[in-house]
């Protein structure tokens, strides 16, 4: 076999992860050297990556990266000067990995491209009604719609397809995209300030060999790196680690919402219809409700939202999702429908008091990783934007005289004088006030709202999701009823309908930091929650045909990239990385 070796160096001084500088050049030959599969394995071993400068590298293509990259450009253009922006996506498209309800608030979009009706926006179906609902097992009733859940000037979106148009919108600006590539490590200059980012190593086996197909990851260096990885982000755990940068902070909490998106029978679409539900199929000490969202043609955008806070360790959020389709109020919906799509992502609720340092010698968090989501409103998508083109404001003004490191310390300023900063303080004691049930929550989000308007003299505090869970003997077992196959189905048939696809031979994504922790701890106290909390069959008890030796088997293939597990496994015993670029959910219309 043939490889093509532009540049190969060997690092001198690497620490934990590679170092900016002191690397010494052997060879800069731009031939074509022709090597064994043996030679592969030594040079695999030496092999440099190749690297590219930019000014700006973004890790994310999702509304806060793009919103960042458009940005950007835009203040490049209006002052005439010329920048680098580089963005990478590790979904085989802008989009592919993009889940959500979603009504899009337009206030960023408004800022950002004040003309999107006329550059063709995707937003077509404004919001006409709002419905909230509480349900109980056989009856509904109307509340009264909070504040924060009237959408009205509001538009029912695609956010997948929505992003795909930001996308063009960049591209067209100038930024480079590359989808298709994972970010797995960040890179460090001499001083410990974050100089870029390097995509994973593609073609390795199983085992940790190199296959055919092996192709060294890629540098991309930069002035600023955004990071921009949505909701529970790789690298920005890292981050977080090395910077301190939770220190002092609550801890986040998250919930995982599952979507399906439906053709329905034309009679039954009403488009513009927001509907929303609290109550059944839940008990009232768990968090969460449900979204169903008519759109133009004849689609509805189906999902539960359940706390990641929850304590019974026999909940299985998918299940209770198949069952609330199953009540009499939203039943008659699907019936004479077509379920088209599938799939799941987490997203965090600790809002105002989980937000941390934003910023560090090198670059800054946007969007969800740092964790934006007005819980009340479900809605991330504009203070995701907001926050990126914020710190893209901060970031442009000192980018001619940056020196390396520069820590963009004016991006949390911004930020903190923008709307976004009030409209988050206002709300924070609301979910918080969901930790002792339904009913106290309700109330408390009333007095909240209408008696202290967000001024109340207090916060309340969070606690971490993955320590809330009470052992199996101690929980009531709940028993979920089998699918229907027509409006209730299973994990195999609905993760097929996410187009999921990962490369086989590579690595399992999902690491387990100790192996003895699934079945000693995790089996042993809360009967493998993991099963259950996972919504695509990854993670699954085998054992002999007499019930004997049980063990953990890990299904990476299906993983659909919405790290629930690195949040909810109670002793944090596993760690979501990047997989191959490309892999995961392919997410038509999401
Ligand atoms: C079920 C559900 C319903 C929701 N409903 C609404 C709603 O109705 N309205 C609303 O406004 N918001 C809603 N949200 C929230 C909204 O989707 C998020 O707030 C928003 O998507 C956050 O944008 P982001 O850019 O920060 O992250 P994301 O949209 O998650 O985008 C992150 C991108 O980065 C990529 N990425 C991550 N890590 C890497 C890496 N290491 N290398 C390369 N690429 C990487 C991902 O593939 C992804 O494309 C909902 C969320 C969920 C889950
Ligand atoms: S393995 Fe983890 S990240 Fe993947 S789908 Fe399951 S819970 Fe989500």
């Amino acid at each position: 076999m043939q490889v093509s070796v532009d540049f190969l160096t060997v690092n001198l001084c690497e620490k934990d992860n590679y170092r900016y500088g002191g690397r010494y050049h052997i060879t800069n030959a731009a031939e074509t050297k022709k090597v064994g599969s043996d030679d592969l394995q030594t040079m695999g071993a030496i092999m440099e990556r190749e690297a590219m400068e930019f000014d700006v590298v973004i890790v994310g293509g999702g509304p806060s990266g793009l919103s960042a990259a458009i940005r950007l450009k835009q203040l490049a253009a209006e002052s005439g000067r010329e920048i680098e922006v580089c963005l990478i996506e590790k979904g085989s498209e802008v989009g592919a990995h993009i889940l959500s309800g979603a009504v899009l608030e337009p206030r960023s979009l408004n800022e950002l491209i004040p003309d999107w009706k006329e550059r063709g926006a995707p937003l077509d179906t404004p919001v006409t009604a709002d419905k909230f609902m509480f349900l109980t097992e056989t009856g509904s009733f109307r509340l009264p719609t909070p504040p924060q859940m009237n959408n009205h000037g509001n538009y029912i979106i695609s956010l997948g397809n929505f992003c795909r148009w930001l996308g063009e919108q960049a591209e067209a600006l100038g930024v480079e995209i590359y989808p298709g590539f994972a970010a797995a490590e960040v890179l460090y200059d001499d001083s410990d300030a974050v100089c870029g980012i390097a995509t994973g190593d593609m073609g390795i086996g199983k085992n940790g060999e190199q296959t055919e197909m092996y192709m060294r990851g890629m540098e991309l260096r930069a002035k600023q790196t955004i990071f921009a990885e949505g909701c529970r982000g790789h690298l920005t755990k890292t981050l977080f680690d090395r910077f301190d940068l939770r220190e002092g902070k609550d801890p986040q909490t998250y919930a995982i919402g599952i979507k399906e998106l439906w053709d329905i029978d034309p009679e039954k679409s009403k488009p513009g219809t927001a509907w929303h539900s609290v109550g059944w199929p839940l008990s009232t000490d768990t968090y969460g409700g449900s979204f169903l969202y008519h759109l133009n043609g004849n689609q509805v955008a189906v999902g539960y939202v359940v706390g990641l806070d929850y304590s019974n360790p026999h909940l299985s959020p998918f299940e209770e999702f198949q069952r609330f389709k199953t009540h009499p109020a939203v039943r008659g919906v699907f019936e004479g429908g077509r379920r088209v799509a599938y799939g799941a992502r987490a997203l965090n609720e600790g809002g105002f008091q989980s937000i941390p340092k934003l910023t560090f010698p090198g670059g800054c968090l946007v969007g969800c990783t740092a964790g934006f989501l007005h819980v009340p409103k479900i809605k991330g998508t504009h203070t995701a934007m907001k926050s990126g083109m914020t710190a893209a404001e901060a970031i442009f003004e000192s980018l001619e005289a940056m020196q390396p490191g520069h820590e963009p310390a004016s991006y949390a300023e911004r930020l903190q004088d923008s709307w976004l900063w009030s409209e988050l303080y206002k709300v924070r004691n609301i979910r918080p006030g969901f930790a002792k049930g339904l009913w106290r929550g309700m109330i408390n989000a009333a007095i909240d709202t209408y008696l202290f308007m967000g001024r109340a003299p207090w916060t309340m505090r969070h606690h971490a999701d993955h320590i809330t869970l009470k052992t199996a003997s101690e929980a009531p077992k709940i028993d979920y009823p089998k699918p229907d196959g027509v409006i209730s189905f299973d994990r195999n048939s609905s993760v097929y309908l996410s187009g999921t696809n990962h490369e086989e031979n590579q690595p399992a994504h999902l690491t387990l930091k100790d192996s003895s922790v699934p079945i000693e701890h995790n089996l042993a106290l809360y009967d493998a929650p993991e099963q259950r909390y996972c919504p695509a069959g990854v993670y699954e008890i085998v054992r002999e045909e007499d019930g004997s030796s049980p063990r953990l088997q890990i299904n990476a293939q299906n993983c659909v990239h919405c790290k629930t597990c690195d949040i909810k496994d109670p002793s944090q015993n596993i760690v979501w990385v990047t997989p191959e670029g490309g892999g995961g959910p392919n997410y038509p219309n999401m």
